[in-house]
């Protein structure tokens, strides 16, 4: 039996002064139950806890770890920029280069301003895109999570979808009535939104491929794929697509983006969004797009939008060295590594009698607890999640650490050696087990 008698203490006391003893709803365990591990060290695929207990990690901080823990080129940035002074609240180099990364690599993305997470990102471009139309509404999908912006918290993903939330309390009612949710994947409703109300909508937000009620990949319909047709839909409508790629970014494929068809220019979103992967764990988000859209921010525009931190050295040192890492070597290693890792929980679960399926989105997947495909947040909910959290509970035991949710992607990394996966490969028959009781 795993000892967690030092978590167990920590969290008591976390939880006099910490609402719920976190900083991020999902993490208090809440719909597993239990103890969350408090993390004490972390390097490559491997997680140290306060009670001495080793695992091996899934979760990655919830994606920008992809070159695994610690890992020394990141760090070394890290420790050389922060020799240099911590914040400026000044121009300085690496954000330049950290933007002129980005441009390089997105198509579409033609400026980019640096913040300090998703949330902010989405949040910014939402402004610009209802800057740019004069327009209030905001068209999202059921399932979609792009962060806590109040207007984007209806029918979310993530921590929303774990605890069964409808939304959030302390959204106004003019908020809310702004944003429009449809069900992911759904063009006929997309289109009939558009037929009644397209002059009053501002943009389509989106995540490229939904990763926050577990993978749920973009479907084509009569060859058009769903991003593409919520592009063609929204400027036919004079409306904007924000493309939210804060998960899927530099982390779904080598191309660094998912929501974009690479070899059609003829369509592109409008405004994207970054997070995770291009801060290497420190925090950063991003949003870009199209020069004339974001030269709207102040000081040249009448949008405002500004960070104190934003842009901050160690950031962006540990942004750049995390993609000066990702070459196509390092794809293909998370390639591999995930679709091993794919093939050992099919097996597992397939032996005990387990009804699961597996979707993915590149090189992200994640494990649904039902027999049939999902392709809304409706049938995401239809999940077993009583033999999610048995399963999860015996990978914990066993020395693995799942998200704490079943709604949630699983990361690996370029350190997810085979001798990692193979102790993956140890633990899962039984949690397999589990889940079947
Ligand atoms: N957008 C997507 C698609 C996300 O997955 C997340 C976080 O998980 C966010 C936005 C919000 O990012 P952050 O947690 O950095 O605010």
């Amino acid at each position: 039996m795993t000892s967690t008698t030092t978590s167990a203490d920590l969290f008591a006391r976390a939880q006099q002064v910490i609402p719920s003893g976190v900083n991020s709803p999902v993490r208090a365990f809440g719909s597993v139950g239990g103890t969350p591990p408090f993390l004490t060290e972390a390097k490559g695929a491997l997680l140290h806890d306060a009670d001495g207990n080793e695992y091996v990690d899934l979760v990655g901080s919830w994606g920008p770890m992809i070159l695994g823990h610690a890992n020394e080129q990141v760090v070394e940035a890290v420790r050389a920029a922060a020799g240099r002074g911590l914040s400026f609240g000044a121009p300085q180099p690496g954000e330049v280069t950290l933007a002129e990364e980005v441009v390089r690599r997105i198509g579409p993305v033609e400026q980019l301003r640096l913040v300090n997470s998703g949330t902010e990102a989405t949040m910014s471009a939402l402004r610009v895109a209802r800057a740019a139309t004069g327009r209030d509404v905001v068209v999202k999908f059921a399932g979609c999570y792009h962060g806590h912006v109040d207007a984007l918290l209806a029918e979310a993903g993530s921590g929303v979808a774990t605890f069964a939330m409808p939304g959030s309390a302390g959204v106004t009612a003019a908020t809310a009535r702004d944003t429009v949710v449809l069900p992911y994947g759904d063009s006929e409703a997309v289109a009939a939104l558009f037929a009644e109300r397209g002059g009053e909508i501002a943009a389509i937000i989106t995540e490229a491929a939904p990763a926050n009620m577990g993978v749920v990949p973009p479907l084509a319909q009569d060859g058009v794929g769903f991003n593409r047709f919520l592009s063609e839909t929204a400027h036919a409508a004079g409306a904007l697509l924000i493309s939210d790629e804060v998960l899927t970014g530099f982390r779904a494929s080598a191309e660094g983006h998912y929501g974009i068809d690479g070899a059609d220019r003829s369509w592109a979103p409008d405004l994207m969004t970054f997070g995770k992967v291009i801060g290497g764990g420190l925090p950063v988000g991003a949003f870009g797009g199209r020069a004339d859209l974001m030269g709207l921010l102040a000081p040249a525009g009448p949008v405002y939008q500004a960070g104190t931190l934003s842009g901050n050295p160690l950031a962006t040192a540990a942004g750049l060295a995390t993609l000066e890492g990702l070459d196509a070597a390092a794809y293909d290693t998370l390639g591999r590594a995930s679709s091993t890792l794919q093939q050992l929980v099919a097996d597992a679960l397939t032996t005990a009698g387990v009804p699961h399926v597996i979707q993915t989105a590149g090189t992200l997947f994640s494990v649904f607890f039902r027999e049939q495909p999902v392709t809304t947040y409706e049938d995401a909910k239809a999940q077993d999640t009583a033999a999610f959290t048995r399963f999860f509970h015996a990978m914990l035991e066993g020395g693995v650490y799942l998200p704490p949710s079943a709604f949630e992607a699983w990361f690996v990394s370029t350190a997810h050696s085979d001798e990692v996966l193979d102790r993956i490969a140890a633990v899962l028959p039984a949690a397999a087990k589990a889940a079947a009781r």
